[in-house]
């Protein structure tokens, strides 16, 4: 069976095809650049619908496959920002129509761990999810993908974005950021949030600025930010891990590009006896493929929905999911 599937939660758009037997047969996409500031949501889906035809014919290029070979659509029905939700529900429901093939929905958060399951041959890890929209250290649980920790505000990828673009670096600042953080070892004292499981950045943010105001040199500032909020990140991921007894954990998402944060994850892993693993940055960061994948897993399970079940849900969380393809 193929799947093709669309994503399109923030600023990427992207077509990924997937076959049960367990193929990648395609994973194109297009990111949203703005040209100052943050992403705009309404000209993210602007561009995604500009662009989403194009994706769209590179991928069936790229699978070498005819139209009439696809079985089953999937997209990300949520979370995300809601007008590119949208765009990419569209695309999905106009294809699915006019295939007539079933259509599924899929969680954009459990894709991530899915694709990560996949491609790294893991079984059932503590998945540290982070990425400019989302915070959450997840694990599997009795039917469900459990939230064991969140951020009760901004997400990590935002934190670090948003620091950057105030002083003057663009968007995506966090690359920038650990860049500049290797040429510094000072460290500047900063709001250290975990709070219960959970986690907060807010706080951080804007002393960091004040600091930066004050006078602090970015690298400083930067080192400092990323030893903060990365040690915050690893000691509920580490508690998760001590709590469920799992021996394996799992890095996803746009910050998982963060060799710094590698490090750290890796030497509490190895402290717990446990397996570390960071699937391909092409699978980390938002992709097609992760959901075309997530869609096979769910119609193998007998998901089926009806286009009227397939509106997006912006605010849509891990673990309202039930997650029939996996067993306790
Ligand atoms: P995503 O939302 O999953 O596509 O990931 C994008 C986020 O990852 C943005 O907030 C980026 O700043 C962040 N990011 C990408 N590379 C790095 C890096 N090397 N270090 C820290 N954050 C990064
Ligand atoms: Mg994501």
């Amino acid at each position: 069976m193929i799947c093709l599937g669309f994503e399109g939660t923030a600023h990427t758009v992207g077509v990924g095809i997937a076959t049960s037997e367990g193929e990648i047969l395609a994973n194109e996409k297009e990111v949203y650049q703005p040209d100052e500031g943050g992403i705009h949501p309404r000209e993210a889906a602007q561009s995604h619908s500009d662009n989403v035809k194009e994706v769209l014919d590179k991928a069936v290029n790229k699978a070498n496959i005819e139209p009439e070979d696809i079985d089953l659509i999937s997209f990300s029905q949520g979370p995300g920002l809601g007008s590119c939700l949208r765009t990419a529900a569209t695309s999905a429901r106009a294809l699915a129509v006019w295939l007539e093939v079933p259509i599924i929905g899929v969680n954009h958060c459990i894709s991530h761990i899915e694709i990560g399951r996949f491609t790294e041959n893991v079984n059932d890890p503590v998945t540290l999810y982070v990425s400019g929209g989302n915070t959450q250290v997840i694990a599997y649980d009795s039917s469900r993908y459990r939230i064991f920790g969140e951020t009760l505000d901004v997400a990590i990828g935002n934190c670090l974005d948003t620091f950057a673009r105030r002083v003057g670096i663009p968007h995506p600042g966090g690359p920038r950021l650990e860049e500049l953080a290797k040429k510094s070892e000072n460290l500047i004292d900063l709001p250290y949030s975990v709070k219960g499981m959970d986690l907060s950045f807010s706080g951080l943010l804007t002393e960091a600025l004040r600091k930066y105001e004050k006078g602090a040199s970015l690298e400083d500032l930067a080192y400092s930010i990323q030893e903060n909020t990365f040690a915050a990140l690893v000691e509920v991921t580490e508690r998760a891990v001590a709590h469920t007894k799992k021996d394996e954990v799992m890095l996803v998402g746009g910050v998982a590009a963060n060799q710094r944060l590698r490090q750290m994850l890796d030497l509490m892993s190895e402290e717990h006896d446990a397996d570390f693993y960071v699937p391909p940055m092409e699978f980390c960061a938002d992709n097609g493929a992760m959901i075309a994948w997530n869609g096979l897993l769910a119609y193998g399970a007998g998901k089926r929905q009806e286009i009227g079940e397939t509106r997006i849900r912006q605010r849509w969380r891990t673990d309202e999911v039930r997650v029939p393809w996996r067993s306790d």
